[in-house]
């Protein structure tokens, strides 16, 4: 396997699929909720421009603000009792590509880290998405897995790729020899400007963390933009 036509065709076997940035583009609300949550603790809006790391409370406007962790998952459950994840659906390609994948692959399942004690109740907020999901573009996932330890999960399956954006999950999975379709985004990626936005510290970590990655490209690790560019390689 050393392109992404191999790793998306030459192997049956399930899909995993992770759901927030992966499936589901959730970046614009995590900005917008941040602004409106914690914008009268911050010298400026947090923008794109800031968002270069996992984990909000290692961005360097939100960390310099006294803005914690729990702080963090504070805001997510406001995020959940505004209903604010629960109408975002994937694009077409998304759906096209599951739906094909299902029909000549395997099974598809969601895995995501939403239950990992962040929401106040991840599989009724997840549940009535997926109902909205199945109305708008009939598709349903064989399961969906609440585990932020995807990579444990994974081994009770058959999984013959993840489609994942979280760099830290993405290495997990290449260490254990999972396939990995990569959606570049600026967390999984070196930026120029990541050292203006994170700590020397986050900074450092994320030049490992990145180079490790990298050093599977073109074997296990396959980056994409979107899932236009899953889809027109599927066959
Ligand atoms: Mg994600």
């Amino acid at each position: 396997m050393t392109n992404l036509v191999g790793v998306l065709n030459d192997v049956d076997g399930d899909s995993g699929v992770d759901i927030d940035d992966t499936f589901i583009p959730v970046r614009s609300p995590l900005m917008e909720y941040t602004n409106k949550v914690f914008g009268h603790r911050l010298p400026r809006p947090f923008t794109e421009h800031d968002f270069v790391i996992y984990g909000l409370e290692r961005i360097k406007l939100l960390y310099d603000a006294g803005i914690t962790r729990e702080d963090i998952s504070t805001m997510l459950q406001v995020m959940e009792s505004e209903g604010a994840l629960e109408n975002i659906m994937p694009d077409n390609y998304a759906v096209r590509s599951l739906k094909r994948l299902s029909t000549r692959k395997g099974k598809v399942y969601f895995v995501t880290s939403r239950g990992n004690g962040f929401y106040k109740d991840a599989k009724g907020m997840t549940d009535r998405w997926l109902v909205k999901l199945v109305a708008q573009h009939e598709f349903m996932p064989a399961d969906t897995i609440y585990n932020h330890n995807k990579e444990e999960t994974l081994k009770k399956l058959n999984i013959a790729r993840f489609f994942e954006d979280n760099p830290y999950f993405a290495i997990s999975l290449l260490e254990k020899g999972v396939p990995v379709v990569l959606f570049n985004l600026p967390i999984n990626h070196m930026n120029p400007h990541d050292r203006d936005v994170i700590s020397e510290k986050a900074y450092k970590e994320k030049v490992d963390l990145i180079k490790r990655l990298d050093s599977y490209k073109g074997k296990l690790l396959f980056r994409v933009n979107n899932w236009e560019d899953v889809y027109k390689h599927l066959m």
